[in-house]
């Protein structure tokens, strides 16, 4: 189990493309009249910055110069007046280069989230670092101890004093618990040498050397040939493991405790919820094939229905999980046709967008006697109109309505909704199957009687089944009811409920465990409430990032949910196409658009998909935007 990472500043967690170290050194040398290329500062990044400026000094040319134009003063004399000016000139320098990079916020998240320790090893000096700390703190990003070599007698990198004595501090032993991530091939040298775990990150790091924006510009084909030959460089110096950024972290770090070889994200990432992007370890639990008729299998389908009342809120007393083969609407049209009598029942439908428009199909399709109660698409379902609905309606006995309406990414106020047609003794339906674990329910509080989502939405399951967590007395009363035999909620929990665990029919036995992953997964990173504030913070991002390059979202920012967000098109001829095409080549895939009256086009936030994803996202599509224009 991973218990400690030790981070590199510059270049690593601070400081895109590590630029404070080159440009306070080519000051300080010009200072005195030399010129020192870029390439030479980094060939040796990393290193203490006394060591470094010794090195550079060291070279012939470099003498040279020095001789020319300070005859009166020897080598070691430049030595000591290049440094201290490299020491006022840094101070300046980190003031304005000190920005966390993408990424590191959530890690750190993570890493507080499972009680994983974080320390920094660096070569700067304390005084050089105490400028830096405050400002990383004033970001989000504080770690545990910060040690230059000033604690270790001056030993730095390569040697490990540094990454041992943080260990010390942390309290941790044994260095195969330990990451060491890092830049340059010194911080791998360092970690080396501890015999820490070694992970190099390439994207703006060091030996690739530019600015963000610098970065951002070159196309995607020189991006790849610049990361593949700073991959080479750390791997050749021995790191065990290079990622590209930072969020990449988080699945080493989970392959590790897990014992799984790590593989990066494979592209594409899906933006487009469902299914979405998975992580790669529940990928990967589908690798084993798995018999039905097992206990262990019986074990694991219990748990999974546990977990899922769990992430419900409500009591195993009161309610059951039911999982049902077949995507989400299967679910939709197997609660509706079970919960539903056959004699004197209607159903009320609180519809906004598509969704809701498919629950009165399926009624259609049932001969269910439905009300049809139609609102805006971009505005919520509200309760005054469903009261006068409910008044003028006294024969409805069921009552369905979309929390979050995945058309437009709205989010219905079902918490005030729904208690108050429960409390008019109507059985209430909630599909909830684009926000269950991602937007926090309260399905007992609330009285949702029926709550319906699937595998592969916010849980990051892959697609295979739909779940409704269903109150006990009243899904005890729904023998019979069924207008289906495949879709017959009541027999599928009664099956699960006999035969402990046993699925009726051929179960989606692959799709079951890695679900199983992605409820652990889902745990790690706090519950619906961790998963919930990762979502957000992508959906926010993401709807600035468009509007600044000129896209109008769909719907108001107050009734906009974290789960996905739809744009106008900006444009009468918009080319859709076009986009989706570039996207798609440079390893997104997003969504059309649905909402009725207005043409559009949808980007999802949920997934395996983190702000850095978001981020580059974004650059891509500016990009394409201005290729166009
Ligand atoms: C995804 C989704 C469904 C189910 O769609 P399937 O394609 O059948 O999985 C139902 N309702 C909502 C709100 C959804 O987002």
């Amino acid at each position: 189990m991973i218990k400690a990472i030790v981070f590199d500043w510059a270049g690593t967690t601070i400081d895109y493309g590590s630029q404070a170290p080159i440009i306070a050194f080519q000051q300080a040398f010009e200072s005195f009249g030399i010129t020192v290329p870029t390439a030479e500062i980094r060939a040796d990044l990393g290193l203490d910055k006394l060591d470094h400026v010794k090195k550079i000094m060291a070279k012939p040319d470099v003498q040279d110069k020095w001789r020319e134009k300070h005859p009166n003063d020897s080598i070691s004399q430049a030595v000591d007046q290049i440094y201290r000016r490299f020491q006022t000139e840094i101070v300046q320098v980190l003031a304005k280069t000190s920005q966390l990079k993408s990424g590191l916020v959530e890690l750190v998240a993570y890493c507080q989230q499972r009680g994983i320790k974080y320390a920094s090893t660096t070569g700067y000096t304390s005084e050089m670092l105490g400028h830096v700390i405050p400002l990383a703190a004033k970001q989000g990003y504080t770690p545990e101890i910060n040690v230059t070599s000033d604690l270790t007698n001056g030993i730095g990198r390569p040697n490990p004093d540094m990454l041992l004595y943080a260990m010390d501090k942390m309290g941790v032993e044994g260095p195969h618990s330990v990451i060491k991530v890092g830049d340059t091939v010194n911080d791998i040298l360092e970690g080396k040498a501890a015999h820490a775990i070694t992970v190099g990150v390439v994207e703006g790091g060091n030996l690739i050397g530019l600015t963000e924006d610098e970065y951002n510009s070159l196309s995607i084909a020189k991006q790849n040939s610049l990361k593949n030959r700073a991959i080479t460089i750390l791997e050749n110096a021995g790191a065990d493991y290079v990622i590209d950024n930072l969020q990449d972290l988080i699945n080493l770090i989970s392959a590790i405790d897990t014992d799984q070889k790590y593989e990066p994200q494979p592209a594409p990432i899906l933006l487009t919820p469902g299914p979405l992007t998975t992580s790669p370890v529940v990928k990967k639990q589908m690798l084993v094939d798995h018999g039905t008729w097992d206990d262990e299998y019986k074990a694991d389908t219990q748990a999974v229905r546990q977990a899922l009342l769990k992430l419900a809120n409500v009591s195993s007393a009161n309610y059951t999980a039911v999982l049902m083969q077949g995507s989400g609407t299967f679910a939709v049209e197997s609660t509706i046709g079970t919960a539903v009598p056959k004699q004197s029942a209607v159903l009320m439908i609180a519809i906004n967008g598509a969704y809701g428009q498919r629950m009165a199909q399926i009624a259609d399709y049932l001969d269910i006697k439905h009300v049809d109660l139609n609102f805006r698409e971009d505005e919520i379902t509200d309760w005054h109109q469903i009261k006068r609905a409910l008044d003028a309606h006294p024969e409805v006995t069921h009552f369905a309505i979309v929390h979050c309406e995945t058309t437009t990414g709205i989010l219905n106020p079902i918490e005030t909704i729904i208690p108050k047609v429960h409390a008019k003794g109507i059985t209430t339906i909630v599909d909830a199957m684009s926000s269950f674990g991602g937007v926090p329910i309260d399905v007992e509080k609330s009285e949702i009687d029926y709550l319906i989502s699937s595998s592969n939405k916010c849980i990051q399951g892959v697609p295979g089944f739909g779940l409704v967590i269903a109150r006990k007395a009243v899904i005890d009363e729904t023998a019979g009811n069924a207008r289906s035999l495949a879709l017959d909620l009541y027999d599928q929990y009664k099956c699960f409920e006999d035969n402990d665990g046993k699925w009726r029919f051929t179960s989606p036995t692959h799709v079951v465990y890695a679900f199983l992953q992605a409820l652990r997964e889902l745990d790690a990173e706090g519950g619906v409430s961790g998963r919930n504030a990762r979502y957000t913070q992508n959906e926010k991002m993401l709807r600035a990032g468009m509007i600044e390059i000129g896209y109008q979202p769909v719907i108001d920012e107050a009734v906009q949910s974290p789960i996905i967000t739809s744009f106008k098109y900006p444009t009468a001829d918009f080319d859709f196409r076009s986009l989706y095409e570039y996207l798609k080549q440079n390893g997104f895939i997003i969504y059309p658009g649905k909402v009725s009256n207005i043409d559009s086009f949808r980007i999802g936030n949920i997934g395996e998909v983190y702000s850095g994803d978001i981020e580059e996202l974004l650059t891509l599509i500016k990009k394409h935007d201005v290729v166009k224009v």
